[in-house]
């Protein structure tokens, strides 16, 4: 399930970045040193894992996420892609929720595996789509069973070619509701998404932000955002989000572009836009997937490094399980070798 959202280059001309100043340390990725980069396995193994919440604040977050396949014969692909990914030790993958049907016995077939084989923190997607609350109290028992910490709360999309979202007899309406039962029953460490260009179907950006607050009041212990490719749309939500009284650490979602025609799709679905620039840029490549692919990974690299040197508390990667394009983003910023930078904790508002 990846259509609501959707990795390049270059020159700073492309790159519309505004810089957002945050009062801390500016550090560069590059300043990582030697030892946090070596290619050791991260200090946080699956004999230690923990809540990713309490990951940010020991450290800044690289996570990758995944999608489950439509078949079963599909799994061992996926597997595969999570385990090249684990190469370069990201803090934690997660496994989107499907629309129906088999995929999300997938999730959380993934998950479970991706946890007790492949040595890597996991956080499931769950959505309320098509479930009633006892059926998704189900799924988060056998999350919870199966050792699984983290979840993230999601309400999800309405099917394809409806426009809005009804709720099952006895299920949840908005991801609020979902939190508040995750909250109320179980001891998952809980996401919640948000829109630094505003969900596609809020009335306006400030009522959309109030609902942002009262899933942390209701118990959402981080934010990740949706896909976004000008910075200063991240940067005014913090600003804006800081104001409301937001004060979890909001991690940046990137998804470096695969190709002209699959961005443009995703963006005009979730509701985020195109620079102008970048959208010229694309023209270009129009039916040369590999050429639009290097422009995204040198896109994505120049993001994620303004991004980082902004201090964000992590970067949330679309990887669409594809681990080329990540794999040589994170060499462009000399972080393939993760394993975070303790000395680098943020102060401040957390973000
Ligand atoms: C990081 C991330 C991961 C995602 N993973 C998945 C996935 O695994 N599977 C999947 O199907 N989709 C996924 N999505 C897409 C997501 O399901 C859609 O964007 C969906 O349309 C909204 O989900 P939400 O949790 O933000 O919903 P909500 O927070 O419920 O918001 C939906 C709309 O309702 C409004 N709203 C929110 N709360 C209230 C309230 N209490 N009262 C009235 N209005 C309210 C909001 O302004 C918004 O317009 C993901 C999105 C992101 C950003």
């Amino acid at each position: 399930m990846v259509d609501w959202r959707a990795d390049p280059p270059s020159p700073s001309s492309t790159l519309r970045i505004t810089r957002f100043h945050i009062a801390r340390p500016q550090r560069k990725a590059t300043c990582l040193n030697a030892a946090a980069r070596s290619a050791d396995k991260p200090h946080y193994s699956k004999a230690d894992s923990m809540k990713i919440k309490d990951l940010l604040k020991k450290k800044r977050t690289i996570s990758c996420e995944f999608f489950p396949p439509r078949e079963a014969d599909g799994i061992p692909n996926v597997m595969r892609a999570v385990q090249r990914v684990s190469a370069f030790n990201p803090d934690y993958v997660s496994v989107t929720y499907g629309a129906g049907g088999s995929t999300r016995a997938f999730t959380e077939e993934i998950t479970t595996r991706v946890k007790q084989e492949a040595d890597l923190e996991v956080m499931a997607h769950l959505t309320c789509v098509g479930q009633t609350s006892e059926e998704i109290h189900h799924v988060l028992e056998r999350l919870d069973e199966a050792g699984i910490e983290n979840v993230i709360a999601l309400r999800g999309d309405p099917p394809r070619g409806e426009t809005d979202f009804v709720p099952v007899e006895g299920g949840f309406q908005h991801a609020t509701d979902l939190i508040e039962h995750i909250r109320e029953h179980f001891t998952f460490g809980i996401a919640g998404a948000c829109y630094p260009e505003g969900h596609v179907e809020s009335v306006n950006m400030d009522s959309d932000l109030d609902y942002v607050k009262q899933k942390v009041d209701l118990g959402a212990d981080f934010l990740v955002t949706q896909l976004f490719y000008d910075n200063r749309h991240f940067y005014d939500f913090m600003e804006r989000a800081e104001k409301a009284g937001i004060d979890v650490p909001i991690v940046p979602g990137v998804l470096p572009i695969l190709s002209a025609a699959q961005i443009r799709r995703f963006t005009s679905l979730c509701g985020a836009t195109i620079p102008e620039d970048l959208d010229q840029r694309l023209d270009q490549f129009y039916d040369d997937d590999n050429a639009a692919r290097d422009l995204g990974i040198e896109y994505a690299t120049q993001q994620v490094q303004d991004l980082w040197d902004n201090g964000v508390p992590g970067v949330h990667f679309y990887v669409l399980n594809r681990s080329y394009a990540v794999s040589r983003i994170l060499k462009n910023l000399a972080l393939d070798g993760h394993t975070g930078d303790p000395s680098n904790t943020l102060g401040g508002p957390a973000r």
